[in-house]
């Protein structure tokens, strides 16, 4: 039996395993078949990562970490999670091969998914012209019109970056004012392959075979027209990744997971939370990483108290404030 796993493979998830592997918790992490690497593996340039003051690339960024986890002891596993026991003393993780990890004490770290707009057309092309990653999809549309939805920094960061491919881009945003950070905000504004379409909801994607165009609802008045295109980039946002845990642990209003203050503990003893999945506000890859390292430290606290009580604080784990970081041999 472990003593912890860590469930994800982000910022969170990493930085929560170099912790604990440098505490001698020897932490396995369950790193997901596909999405390993987390969100920050759809990136390009991560700019504001403290460190690389030139910047690094997404997945350079998550190799990295990967790397430093496994330097002291962590094992990654490519593998997902498709069940969870986590009520009792003994936490039971079963894999998609059809194995079942054992452990005292979980991480919860699996991020959050990439919003929907939820309309017709959006789910029948997806692949064949919907995409929710730039990275991975801009290549196929050289010298194509495209679309970018939504008004926050993915949204920019899309836009930008699908310049170097397509003809055109349009950023289709339901309000008038961006959400976006100035910087992003005035990297597409100088753009000249960049035009914004205001207060325009998608409402319908058009095209059998692949995307031919979308329906475009004026969000003022009401009015409709279509707009001709070759694809749509849906950047609206991202949605915590709770669905193997929405009956056993306890979740916000916002849908993410509860956690005890500005601790990692979750609802249920042994098992703790941490990154974009407890993260309704800031979600950055930095906060993701502070995060987890929260999350390792908790862990560390509520492993002591296990093996000094010989079995865990049936009151929920009360192990007060953070670990004394010199525990970690800092
Ligand atoms: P976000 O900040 O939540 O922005 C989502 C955008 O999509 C908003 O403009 C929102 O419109 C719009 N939207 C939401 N639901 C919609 C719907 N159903 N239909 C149409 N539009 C919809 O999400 P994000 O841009 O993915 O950013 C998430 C976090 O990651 C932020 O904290 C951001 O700063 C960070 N991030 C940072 C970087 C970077 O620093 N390089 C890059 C990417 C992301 P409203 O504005 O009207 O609500």
């Amino acid at each position: 039996m472990r003593q912890v796993i860590i469930i994800g493979s982000g910022p969170a998830g990493y930085t929560a395993a170099i912790y604990a592997a440098r505490a001698n918790l020897s932490p396995l992490v369950v790193a997901s078949s596909v999405e390993a690497g987390g969100e920050l593996m759809n990136t390009t340039e991560v700019e504001n990562f403290p460190g690389f003051p030139e910047a690094i690339m997404g997945p350079d960024l998550m190799a990295k970490m990967q790397e430093q986890a496994e330097r002291f002891g962590a094992e990654v596993l490519y593998d997902d999670v498709v069940s969870l026991d986590i009520d009792g003393p003994v936490k039971k993780v079963t894999l998609g091969s059809g194995t079942t990890h054992e452990a005292d004490s979980l991480v919860f770290a699996t991020g959050s998914a990439p919003r929907k707009i939820g309309i017709e057309g959006e789910s029948r092309l997806s692949g064949r012209g919907v995409s929710y990653c730039a990275t991975c999809d801009g290549f196929f549309f050289r010298e194509r019109v495209i679309a970018v939805v939504g008004g926050g920094d993915s949204a920019m960061e899309e836009a930008t970056f699908l310049t170097k491919f397509a003809s055109k881009v349009y950023i289709i945003h339901r309000r008038d004012e961006l959400r976006a950070s100035k910087i992003m905000q005035e990297r597409a504004f100088k753009n000249e392959k960049i035009e914004f379409v205001w207060n325009s909801a998608v409402v319908d994607i058009l095209g059998d075979e692949a995307v031919t165009g979308v329906v475009l609802e004026d969000t003022v008045d009401g009015t409709r027209r279509e707009l001709a295109l070759d694809g749509v980039f849906v950047a609206i946002g991202n949605d915590p990744r709770t669905h193997l845990v929405h009956d056993k642990l306890q979740l916000t209003p916002e849908g993410t997971v509860w956690v005890d203050g500005r601790s990692s503990r979750t609802s249920v003893p042994g098992v703790f939370a941490a990154g974009d999945v407890i993260d309704p506000t800031y979600r950055q890859a930095v906060t993701a990483a502070g995060s987890g390292t929260v999350a390792a430290l908790d862990v560390e606290h509520y492993l002591a108290a296990l093996g000094e009580a010989g079995a865990p604080d049936p009151a929920g784990a009360e192990i007060d404030g953070l670990a004394d970081a010199a525990t970690l041999g800092r």
